[in-house]
């Protein structure tokens, strides 16, 4: 329900991104989303998951009251038995036998209030969150070289830098806006130069001036080799090194690698590696932008680092267009950070191996339970779980059933342990099924608070809606339980606001003048009027007081004078050898298997599942195989197939793309058990950490491929809920209330008609039944008819190549004439034109009109695509695509013409 008759500000709950987005509410209850021109991430830009946000609005799957072990209870119950749980492990085992599990979802001021209660009253640190997983490397990386966990540029450096190196980031899909952004620039600056670094050919390597496409994993050798490089050709900038650096004599002593050794290691020519050598030379204002694709890894943190240490070699650092910058995978990665939401991390940016950080915090809380020492992070505490040396564990608005790696012994931990309590907005997810105490979270349209996106710039996220059912801000949450665990005083807030300037003073504590040594400080913040932190602008911490006007001073950029965190203000070069992921192919296991995310989907899509359009994109869980190799492993294009890893075997769709190299897969992350029969990703994954950052590696693990021996593959199209769990493959998504299941089987069925009843007639009751059997070809179809109307169909054939389903789909809105029966059982419609897999999610325009168009018109640009279906002319997210296409269709005409 609306709480809202004006237009509202408020950020997408997405990516680390953060951009703005703008909430009109309509006269009929329903919401009209656009980007925020004056946010300055997105500037009114948003991206095909952030356009499609009011369609995931819907209570459908909500939780949306607090259960004991499967019962709806009063909040004053959960709350006591989530309290007398906590004390009554902490009382028989002590304070490290329980844990909280977290999340980049959460806000800023649930987060503070979560870690308070954990680091400041139980007395534990077995707090870490699932930013665990995205960025941890980074933080380790950064705190290494500047002595503090700081981005030390903006997004504004994208669009001023000379040379844009993006690495290990498919921006294109996973930071749509910051694409956009980069795109528009280039079209402002043709002369800024763009080089992607990705093994994979990506969306974002379409248009890019030089794609190395290197092999996995070897990153940190191409940057090392860079640093010498660097140094050898006197691209050295004496003056930053010596005045604003240390360590550097220790590096340049090692055995960096020459340029055909850096070649030779990362599978690239000489001419590629000197190429950008050379850029990188040429052009004094550099952005290296990096994300997953260089922290999950087992030696994340060395490859944060040898990134920085070019940046520091060149002082390309602290200026416009010139810094390192890694960005978040999550909405409130940052922010999590800012309140200590790692299990390393002590509230604003204040360490555990400072003794004097103690003393000020156990001041400013007024406790003196503070834990002192670090906590387990996410795969340690898992792991501690499964031992049963944590006995009780809450876990916050993540899924860590399907995100953590070894996904098998992170569900076998949480069944056996003796208290599992689980906040948040969904009932069933993989996690949730594990619990003995549900809470049910409020979520994005109805939380109040404040995230922090990539470039350190604090955003409100506000409420249009009223909480559904009794739905509760987490903040709320964990405050009623720290007060019924005996902390009344600590815990009494009343609003988001309160913990707000709480967390904004203690920033500003013993951090100013001389005593001033953290570089998260939003001092300036700390005493926001309710009116005035409602109304709170997007700003860039740190956030100061102006001496003069008193008013909160915002910063752009750090490091501007060379200053860094350390003790002696000098940022640290830091060796880093060349690492080799900790497990290998071998010739049991020849495949390397690479996660990452899909363009229209986030995290475990309890969300972005709810748009039908957002499902179109893609819409069953796969792999991409180069064609080489599936030809060596006899399969073909669309065609299912097994993956076998040391830890378990799941089954997927086929894709064959030469975008991928030899020898590697790739698999989307977001599938789980509520979508696909068996396609978590993780389940593949063993847990090697590194050991700086605790960040999992995700990017590297040997798998094995073998085709899915299907002897019949079918779908299912219906208006109900079926029972398809005991077919051998199975995917399924809700498009607009009609729900879409794949399915293969391995054995032959000997009687279609009696399963297929099974399946679709769930009661006694069947209105109209039509079915078609074609013995030879063994082919059958079914439909149940319901008052005239589809309720549902079946078609099976032994051909993964099954009939369009765009046509039959739309059979569900209308009464079915004579001929639409006939067309169901004849398996085509005569004037129905398949569309082919929506490539434009705004329009929902197809790949086949798409194709069709390019070829007919020999169109040459993304925009004329876009004059006529206008695909690309709202989000741009499938820009890349169109760009794609059009460079195929070009390719095939020069093979013709030559
Ligand atoms: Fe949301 Fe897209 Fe912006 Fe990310 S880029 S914050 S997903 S609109």
């Amino acid at each position: 329900m609306s709480i809202q008759s004006q237009a509202i500000k408020t950020t997408c709950p997405y990516c680390g991104v953060g951009c703005g987005v703008v909430i009109t509410p309509d006269d009929n209850g329903e919401f009209r989303v656009k980007g925020d021109p004056a946010h300055p991430a997105n500037r009114g830009l948003l991206c095909s998951k952030g356009s499609a946000l009011a369609e995931t609005l819907s209570l459908d799957g909500r939780l949306l009251y607090p259960q004991i072990k499967g019962n709806t209870v009063a909040w004053d119950d959960a709350i006591a038995a989530v309290a007398s749980g906590l004390k009554q492990t902490i009382e028989s085992h002590g304070p490290d036998s329980v844990a909280f599990y977290v999340s980049g979802q959460l806000l800023t001021e649930d987060y503070y209030v979560a870690n308070k209660l954990m680091k400041g009253f139980i007395g534990s640190a077995n707090i870490d969150t699932n930013s665990r997983l995205c960025m941890s490397s980074a933080v380790a990386g950064h705190k290494r070289a500047f002595g503090s966990d700081t981005v030390p540029g903006c997004y504004e450096d994208l669009e001023l830098a000379d040379l844009l190196v993006l690495v290990g980031s498919n921006t294109a899909w996973c930071h749509p806006v910051i694409y956009q952004r980069i795109v528009t620039a280039r079209k402002q600056n043709p002369n800024q130069v763009l080089v992607v670094i990705d093994p994979r050919r990506t969306a974002t390597s379409q248009s890019c001036d030089l794609h190395l496409a290197l092999q996995s994993g070897t990153d940190q050798v191409l940057f090392n080799g860079l640093f010498k490089f660097l140094y050898d050709t006197g691209m050295m900038h004496h003056q930053f090194v010596e005045n604003h650096t240390q360590g550097f004599s220790e590096i340049i002593n090692t055995n960096l690698p020459d340029v055909p050794t850096v070649a030779q290691e990362c599978g690239l020519s000489v001419t590629e590696v000197l190429k950008f050598y050379s850029l990188f030379a040429q052009h004094d204002s550099t952005v290296t932008l990096f994300s997953q694709g260089i922290n999950q890894w087992s030696y994340g943190t060395d490859r944060v680092n040898a990134i920085i240490n070019v940046h520091l070699l060149t002082g390309r650092m602290g200026k416009p267009g010139s810094a390192p910058f890694s960005i978040t995978g999550q909405p409130n990665a940052m922010g999590g950070r800012e309140v200590g939401g790692l299990a390393n991390q002590l509230a604003a940016h204040m360490d555990f191996n400072t003794p004097e950080h103690w003393g000020y915090i156990q001041k400013f809380w007024q406790t003196d339970s503070l834990a002192k020492t670090e906590g387990l992070k996410a795969v340690d505490m898992f792991r501690e779980i499964h031992s049963g040396k944590i006995k009780a564990v809450w876990i916050m608005a993540t899924n860590p059933a399907v995100s953590l790696p070894d996904s098998t012994a992170v569900r076998q931990a949480l069944s056996r342990c003796e208290l599992v309590i689980v906040s948040d907005c969904v009932q069933e997810t993989d996690t949730t099924r594990y619990a003995h105490i549900l809470l049910p979270a409020q979520t994005w349209g109805e939380r109040n608070g404040t995230v922090t996106n990539s470039e350190r710039c604090i955003s409100r996220q506000r409420p249009f809606l009223a909480g559904a059912g009794e739905a509760k801000p987490d903040w709320w949450i964990i405050s009623q339980v720290g007060r019924k665990m005996g902390f009344p005083n600590a815990f009494k807030y009343e609003s988001a606001h309160e913990i707000f300037n709480e967390h904004a003073t203690l920033s500003g504590l013993h951090n100013t003048g001389l005593e001033a040594h953290r570089d998260f400080d939003i001092s300036g913040l700390m005493d926001l009027s309710v009116q005035q932190y409602d109304e709170l602008a997007p700003l860039q911490w740190p956030v100061k007081r102006d001496l003069n006007s008193g008013l909160p001073l915002a910063t752009k950029r750090m490091f501007t004078d060379g200053r860094f965190f350390t003790a002696n203000g000098k940022a640290r070069f830091v060796h880093v050898g060349a690492h080799k992921p900790v497990v290998v192919t071998s010739i049991e296991y020849p495949y390397t298997l690479n996660t990452g995310r899909i363009r229209d989907q986030w995290h475990t899509m309890t969300r972005t599942s709810k748009s039908p359009r957002l499902l179109l994109h893609i819409n069953e869980p796969f792999v991409e195989i180069n064609p080489h190799d599936a030809s060596d492993i006899g399969v073909l294009d669309n065609q299912l197939v097994t993956l076998q890893s040391v830890k378990a075997s799941i089954t997927l769709r086929a894709r064959l793309e030469d975008n991928q190299q030899r020898g590697t897969v790739f698999m989307p992350i977001h599938w789980n058990d509520r979508f696909s029969a068996n396609a978590v990703a993780c389940r593949l994954i063993e847990a090697h950490a590194d050991p700086v950052s605790g960040q999992p590696e995700f990017k590297s693990t040997p798998v094995k491929l073998k085709p899915f021996q299907a002897t019949w593959y079918g779908f299912v199209l219906s208006k109900r809920e079926l029972a398809i769990e005991e077919f051998d493959y199975w995917a399924q998504i809700n498009c607009s209330g009609v729900i879409r299941y794949e399915l293969a089987g391995l054995n032959p069925v000997a009687d279609w008609s009696r399963v297929a009843r099974k399946l679709l007639c769930t009661d006694s009751h069947v209105p109209e039944w039509i079915e078609y059997f074609d013995l030879a070809k063994i082919c059958y179809r079914a439909a149940r008819i319901d008052v005239g109307r589809l309720d549902s169909c079946l078609f099976v054939t032994p051909e993964h190549r099954l009939p369009d389903k765009n046509w039959l789909m739309q059979l569900f809105d209308h009464p079915l004439q004579k001929s639409d029966r006939k067309n169901i059982l004849a398996a085509k419609s005569s004037n129905a034109v398949d569309q082919g897999p929506v490539i434009c999610s705004c329009f929902n325009v197809g790949l086949n009109p798409i194709n069709a168009l390019i070829e007919n018109q020999n169109l040459q640009c993304v925009e004329q695509i876009g004059e006529v279906l206008k695909a690309g002319t709202n989000c741009g997210s499938c820009k890349p695509e169109l760009q794609k296409l059009l460079a195929k269709r070009s390719e095939t005409l020069t093979k013709i013409s030559s």
